[in-house]
């Protein structure tokens, strides 16, 4: 039974309330994972801390090459922000992919981390992105690689009376192609069976960097550096890309094992990055 609802005005306060609050204690962002496991009985807080009235938590600035992005900035406002459109396009593409209009208005960037799931839509661009989650405790911050802080499905290495304040990426340097793709069962409101993000560099058609994900196909998101690692420095062609395709699928399959959902899933991830290579090569936009 929930004993104390607490909804502060800053952070500060917010951080207080979590060190000293005696029982079982959840933070509060849109809700939309949260409600839905309350209900379902499967968390029972007996404080809630419900942050979503800290304007400080809001914002999205750009500071040199990074953009920082606030823990509670939801999804419609990360895909209509100007700096994000004109900077980091593909991260506009993960927000629109979430859901629907009312999960995108309430959904959160940092609950999407800290929920964890295997199948978020916006967390494998983060990481992509070499996205860097900045913690706040009572007494100081810490910074973690989003792709370190999420350990497992559903987990995190959040510690108790931890927030998420915001995210730190990087930007691309200019002219780097960007590529998203959520496949999913139908065109609303699925959740991704897989997604993928891709930001190609190329310098007179050699490759110069890549950050390549297929998520939802492995229990955490990750960097596939193996394909990466192969990409880097060659001349790209339609056959590099077909070759990168098989080396993706042969990744899954090294980390998930043959499942029943296999059979579907690794001819699809082949595809799937093939496509998104294809985009970030030469599509004008960022959507595959
Ligand atoms: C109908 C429906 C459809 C959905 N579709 C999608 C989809 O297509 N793609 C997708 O990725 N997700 C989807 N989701 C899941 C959900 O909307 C996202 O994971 C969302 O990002 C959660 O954010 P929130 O602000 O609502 O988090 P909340 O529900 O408020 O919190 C989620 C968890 O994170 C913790 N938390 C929240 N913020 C912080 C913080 N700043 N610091 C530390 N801990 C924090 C909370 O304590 C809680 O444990 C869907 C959910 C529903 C109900």
């Amino acid at each position: 039974m929930i004993k104390e609802y607490y909804q502060p005005l800053k952070l500060a306060e917010a951080l207080t309330f979590l060190s000293v609050f005696p029982g079982p204690v959840h933070i509060l962002a849109g809700g939309t994972d949260l409600l839905v496991n309350m209900r379902k009985g499967q968390i029972k807080p007996e404080g809630i801390v419900d942050l979503s009235k800290i304007e400080e938590l809001k914002t999205i600035s750009q500071e040199g090459d990074n953009l920082s992005i606030g823990a509670l900035v939801t999804f419609s406002e990360l895909a209509a922000h100007p700096l994000v459109q004109e900077l980091i396009s593909v991260l506009a593409c993960g927000a629109k992919a979430v859901g629907s209009p009312q999960i995108r208005n309430r959904g959160t960037v940092g609950g999407n981390i800290a929920n964890a799931s295997p199948a978020a839509d916006l967390v494998p661009v983060l990481v992509a992105l070499d996205g860097v989650a900045v913690i706040a405790k009572q007494n100081g911050l810490r910074k973690v690689p989003v792709a370190e802080l999420i350990v497992g499905p559903y987990k995190t290495s959040l510690e108790p009376g931890e927030i998420i304040i915001r995210i730190e990426v990087n930007v691309p340097p200019k002219g780097t192609g960007m590529a998203y793709k959520k496949v999913g069962r139908r065109n609303a409101l699925a959740i991704s069976r897989l997604n993928g993000v891709c930001l190609l560099k190329l310098e007179d058609e050699i490759i110069k960097d890549v950050s390549l994900i297929i998520g939802s196909a492995t229990p955490t998101p990750h960097r596939f550096t193996d394909v990466e690692e192969y990409l880097v420095g060659k001349n790209i062609s339609q056959e590099l890309l077909e070759e990168a395709g098989v080396m993706a699928r042969e990744h899954v399959l090294a980390v998930t094992g043959k499942r029943p959902s296999s059979n579907y899933k690794l001819p699809v991830v082949e595809r799937l990055t093939v496509r998104l290579l294809q985009v970030a090569w030469k599509g004008d936009k960022a959507y595959a």
